[in-house]
C-alpha cells in the first residue's frame, strides 16, 4: 500500500498533466535593424506590439558585430569567443584559404564547435524545433540537425516582401501543424540598404516600413493559425549600421602606414568593414604591433591577450593574434576596395551597433519599456519560456525576468503547486476508495457472516 501511495504521489507531482498548453516561441531577426530605425519612419505595427508586448529601447549585441557571430550569440547565449563562430568568413591559415559569409553556411565545422544551439537543446528535451534561413541553420550538431530547417538558396532575393509573406505562413504552419515549438525566423533586411545607400538614406527609411509591414502580416499570420494564446514572438537583429566615409583623406590603408608590410604578415582578414584580424609570421608579432599601434588616431590594435575584457573577442583558437578595429566613420582597408555607405563590426558599445528588440505573446507583460540587456541574455529567457534546462551560457535569466507576467516567472512554482494540490487530491480520493472498499468488505463480512450469500448490490 506504501509504495503505491508513493508511486500515485509522484506521478502527481512529476507528471505534466498540467491544464496549459506547452508556450511556443519564435525568434525573429531582422539583418541590422538599428535600435533606432522605428524612430524616424512611421511604423503602427511595431508601436502596437510595443504596446501589447514588450520593448527595450535597445540591445547590446556581442562583438564581432557581424552576422553569423551574432546570430549564433542568439541561438546559444554565448559570447563569440565562447561559442567559436568568430567571423562570417571561414578561413584556414594554413591553406590561406577563405570562403565568404554564404559558403560558410555549408561549412559544417565552423559552426559545429562546441556549443549547441537551442534548436538542439530543445529537441534532446523532448521539443520540435525548426529554422528558416537564420543564420546557421545549414549546419548539423553533434550530428543532428534543426527538425526543420530550411537554408536559403545561393544568390537569394532578401528583399522581396512577397517571399517574406510566404516564409511566414510557411512557419506559422510548422508551429500550428507540426506542433514546434521553436521556430527561428530570419530576414535579410534592412542590413542590405543599410550598407549600399547607408543608414540615413531614404532607401533604408522605406525598408524600415516593409518590415513594419511584414511585422503586421507575422501578427496577423499567427492569429490566422490559431496561435495568439500560445506564440511568443521575440523580434530583434544582430547589429546596427553606421554610415562610413569613402575616400576620406585620413582612410586607413595598410599598406601606406611607414614601416607596415605584408611581407612580415602569413595570413590576414581585412577589407571587412571596420574590423581586421592579423597573423604575422613568425618572430614578426611585436614589430607589426609596435608599426600598427597608436599609428591612426581611429585605428585600435590590440593583441589578442590585451583585447578590452567587455568584448569577450580573445579566448578563442580561431582569433588571430593581432586585433584591429576602426572608430564610426572609418574603415580598414588592405587595399582600397570597399565601396559601402554603411558598415557595422565596430565596437558594441557605439550606440550605432545597438539593435532593436520588442517581444509580446502571453509570457510578456503588456505596454512595459524594459532596461537595455546584452543580447546573450535572450537565450535563457528562451529556455524558461520554453520550460528547458539551457545548456552552459553567458547569459542570465535576471536581465530579462521583469519582462515576464509573474505566472510564467514562477511557472515551475504555480505548476508545482498546482501538482501537489492535484497529488493531494488524488491520494485522498484513493484513500477514500481505500476506506470504503475496507468497510465495504467489512459490513460484506458481516453481513455474510450473518445473511450467508447476502448481495452486493444491497451494499453499494
Ligand atoms: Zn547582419
Amino acid at each position: 500500500m506504501k509504495s503505491y501511495l508513493c508511486l500515485l504521489w509522484a506521478s502527481s507531482i512529476l507528471g505534466a498533466p498540467v491544464n496549459k498548453q506547452r508556450q511556443k516561441v519564435l525568434l525573429i531577426s531582422f539583418d541590422g535593424f538599428r535600435w533606432d530605425y522605428d524612430h524616424d519612419v512611421d511604423t503602427p505595427n511595431l508601436d502596437k506590439m510595443a504596446k501589447d508586448g514588450v520593448k527595450a529601447p535597445y540591445v547590446t549585441p556581442p562583438y564581432l558585430t557581424i552576422t553569423s557571430p551574432s546570430h549564433f550569440t542568439l541561438l546559444t547565449g554565448r559570447y563569440v569567443e565562447n561559442h567559436g563562430v568568430i567571423h562570417n568568413m571561414w578561413f584556414n591559415t594554413t591553406t590561406k584559404l577563405k570562403k565568404p559569409y554564404y559558403q560558410t553556411q555549408f561549412v559544417n565545422e565552423w559552426w559545429d564547435n562546441g556549443t549547441l544551439p537551442i534548436w538542439i537543446t530543445a529537441q534532446r528535451q523532448g521539443l520540435k524545433a525548426g529554422s528558416l534561413h537564420f543564420p546557421g541553420t545549414a549546419s548539423s550538431y553533434q550530428g543532428e540537425n534543426a527538425m526543420k530547417k530550411e537554408v536559403e538558396p545561393g544568390l537569394y532575393n532578401y528583399k522581396n516582401e512577397t517571399a517574406w509573406r510566404v516564409n511566414t505562413d510557411k512557419v506559422m504552419g510548422w508551429l500550428r501543424h507540426e506542433d514546434l515549438d521553436f521556430v527561428s525566423l530570419y530576414f535579410g533586411e534592412p542590413d542590405g540598404v543599410g550598407h549600399k545607400y547607408g543608414p540615413d538614406s531614404p532607401q533604408r527609411q522605406e525598408m524600415v516600413k516593409q518590415v513594419d509591414r511584414t511585422v503586421g502580416y507575422i501578427r496577423h499570420s499567427a492569429e490566422q493559425h490559431g496561435l495568439t494564446d500560445l506564440l511568443n514572438i521575440i523580434i530583434t537583429a544582430d547589429h546596427g549600421m553606421s554610415t562610413v566615409v569613402r575616400k576620406r583623406p585620413d582612410d586607413i590603408t595598410l599598406y601606406k602606414i611607414p614601416g607596415f608590410s605584408f611581407s612580415d604578415i602569413s595570413f590576414y582578414l581585412l577589407d571587412y568593414g571596420p574590423s581586421g584580424m592579423l597573423l604575422p609570421k613568425p618572430g614578426k608579432l611585436e614589430k607589426v604591433y609596435n608599426t600598427l599601434k597608436g599609428v591612426h588616431p581611429h585605428l585600435h590594435v590590440y593583441k589578442k591577450e590585451e583585447m578590452p575584457k567587455h568584448l569577450h573577442f580573445a579566448k578563442n583558437d580561431r582569433i588571430l593574434p593581432i586585433i584591429l578595429w576602426a572608430d564610426p566613420g572609418y574603415l580598414i582597408n588592405h587595399l582600397p576596395v570597399q565601396f559601402n555607405k554603411g558598415e557595422h563590426g565596430f565596437d558594441n558599445q557605439e550606440m550605432d551597433m545597438k539593435v532593436f528588440f520588442r517581444a509580446v505573446g502571453p509570457a510578456f507583460r503588456k505596454n512595459l519599456v524594459v532596461e537595455p540587456f546584452e543580447s546573450v541574455n535572450i537565450y535563457p529567457l528562451m529556455c524558461h519560456i520554453l520550460g528547458i534546462q539551457p545548456e552552459v551560457n553567458d547569459g542570465h535569466l535576471n536581465a530579462t525576468k521583469c519582462m515576464l507576467v509573474p505566472k510564467t516567472t514562477t511557472s515551475k512554482g504555480v505548476d508545482l503547486r498546482q501538482n501537489a494540490f492535484t497529488g493531494l487530491a488524488a491520494v485522498t480520493g484513493f484513500l477514500a476508495v481505500v476506506f470504503i472498499v475496507a468497510m465495504s468488505y467489512k459490513i460484506f463480512k458481516k453481513k455474510s457472516k450473518s445473511e450467508r450469500g447476502g448481495n452486493m448490490d444491497e451494499i453499494f
